[in-house]
């Protein structure tokens, strides 16, 4: 930190929104010494000011969020502060000063190019909103979760996004569990404080029931063995299977570990209220029925953010796409000038996944690079053409033609290539220490496997290889 540069707020200005895995991977792949070069090349022409730029990133939280290990978190396995980084961590280590705002984007002006952003924490300074200029915004606000407006989702469900989400399940957890063992409680209520419910099929709602299963197996026997046995876990999925996106077998096989772990599941059941004490649901045949329960976790899916779709609707004619912003192939949004989009607030042909978004972040970084090269090239021969104009001499005339047009050729070398994805497969814990993956081979196949081994090291090995 000692050797960074200072944040020069004369420069060119890049805007990152979010904290996530996209822009962490891109902050983090994002080379700022190329930056200092282009600064000392550049005093030396007209007008030095445009030639370097600096980054602000905002968020409304300073750290990012290992989103795979949150179901750990929420059934008490991991401690919190084990799956986040500061955010300010990454940064300091940077050869130029980032600045880092803790606050929340509350709208985009892409006309004056500038972010509205507002401290929304419980504590506020005398100035809490402020608005940020920007020559390049990146979006990488991520996602919501999606409640469809369900009644009583909102009030009465735990979600499983963020960290404050996973806490409070695993306080609303024990609390089922220790008020179940509260000395004269009746049977009945026993067993509807014990039934946890989790709502949607997809990879959170089924590694979150895998890691109930297991914390059941592994903690809760011996810490509540009168209880134990009476736990249920029932995951309902509106759909006529729970995980779309794997393989069949892979499919069969969750299927048949959960009738095995005893996780009851509910497909083409769709939740229509949560209550607090219960859950409304429509089954396959359209009845209705209310199963009593403890504690229900939504994970349903996502939608975007207000402050995307606000911006999309600036962009009527190119931002169509209901799922998130609609951007090129070199990760630009349509319509607007300077702004890309990235990861599960962008709409792209890939899953929104950690996957996608941090190798969108990666690419963005190299891509700064190289558009950064550009605009030095481009300043150069603005420079050199002006220059041209005022000399008399023509042999000096002579020299400056020819360095513009070696300038031309350097620039015409500076290749900006389009965004692809490489699959690395499909990975998801489904609980008793096995997980399931949906791996690519080289002939472009896609081999399925049940993995046997410990998730962390899994997780580890796949995502800091
Ligand atoms: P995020 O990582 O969600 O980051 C968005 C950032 O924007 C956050 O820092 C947020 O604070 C910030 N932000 C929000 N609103 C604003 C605003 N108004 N202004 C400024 N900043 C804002 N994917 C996988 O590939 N593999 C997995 O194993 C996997 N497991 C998952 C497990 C769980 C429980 C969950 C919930 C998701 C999982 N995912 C997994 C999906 C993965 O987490 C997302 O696809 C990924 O987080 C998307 O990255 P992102 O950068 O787009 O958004
Ligand atoms: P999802 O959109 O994949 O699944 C949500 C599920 O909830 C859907 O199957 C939907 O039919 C169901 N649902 C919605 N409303 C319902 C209702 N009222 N009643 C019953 N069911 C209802 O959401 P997710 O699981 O949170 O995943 C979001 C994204 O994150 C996906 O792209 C996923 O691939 C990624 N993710 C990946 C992993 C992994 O790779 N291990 C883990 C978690 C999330």
């Amino acid at each position: 930190p000692g050797s960074q540069l200072p944040f020069d707020e004369t420069k060119k200005t890049v805007v990152i929104l979010g904290s996530g895995w996209g822009s962490t991977s891109l902050l983090k792949a994002l080379d700022t010494t190329e930056y200092n070069v282009v600064c000392q090349l550049f005093s030396l022409t007209c007008n030095p000011a445009k030639h370097l730029w600096t980054q602000v990133v905002v968020s409304p939280k300073n750290f990012f969020l290992f989103t795979p290990l949150l179901p750990s978190v929420a059934v008490g396995t991991l401690s919190p502060r084990s799956i986040i980084q500061s955010t300010r961590y990454i940064t300091r280590h940077k050869t130029r000063g980032v600045s880092v705002i803790e606050a929340e984007a509350q709208s985009v002006d892409p006309v004056n190019k500038t972010v509205t952003v507002t401290d929304n924490s419980p504590i506020k300074g005398a100035t809490s909103t402020k608005k940020i200029p920007y020559d390049y915004l990146v979006m990488a606000v991520g996602a919501e979760v999606q409640t469809f407006g369900i009644p009583g989702v909102q009030e009465h469900a735990c979600f499983m996004k963020e960290l404050a989400d996973a806490e409070r399940m695993q306080k609303q957890f024990m609390d089922c569990i220790e008020t179940a063992a509260f000395p004269g409680q009746s049977e009945e209520e026993v067993q509807r404080l014990l039934h946890m419910v989790v709502v949607g099929g997809g990879p959170t709602g089924i590694e979150l029931s895998g890691e109930l299963h297991d914390f059941l197996e592994d903690d809760l026997k011996s810490w509540y063995p009168e209880l134990a046995s009476k736990i249920k876990i029932t995951l309902v999925e509106a759909l006529p299977s729970v995980l779309p996106m794997f393989s069949k077998q892979l499919i069969d096989y969750t299927e048949s570990t959960f009738k095995e772990s005893k996780i009851d599941i509910m497909t083409k059941t769709m939740v229509k209220e949560v209550k607090p004490d219960s859950v409304v649901l429509q089954m396959p045949d359209k009845s209705i029925q209310e199963l009593p329960c403890g504690m229900v976790v939504w994970a349903g899916g996502n939608k975007g953010r207000k402050v995307t779709q606000d911006l999309m609707a600036k962009f009527p004619q190119e931002q169509t796409n209901r799922r998130g912003i609609v951007v090129d192939d070199y990760l630009r949004m349509k319509g607007a000038d300077g702004i890309y989009a990235i990861g599960d607030c962008s709409a792209t042909s890939y899953a929104p996944t950690a996957q996608v978004a941090s190798q969108e972040g990666a690419y963005l970084a190299r891509m700064l690079v190289q558009i950064a090269k550009k605009d030095q090239l481009e300043n150069k021969l603005e420079a050199l053409e002006i220059e041209q104009t005022k000399i008399e001499d023509d042999e000096a005339r002579k020299r400056i033609v020819e360095e513009i047009d070696a300038t031309r050729a350097q620039m015409a070398k500076v290749k900006l290539r389009p965004f692809h994805y490489s699959h690395q497969g499909s990975l998801a814990y489904i609980g008793s220490e096995k997980a399931i993956a949906d791996l690519p081979f080289m002939n472009g196949n896609v081999g399925f496997f049940v993995i046997f081994w410990t998730w962390s090291e899994m997780l580890t090995r796949c995502y800091f290889a």
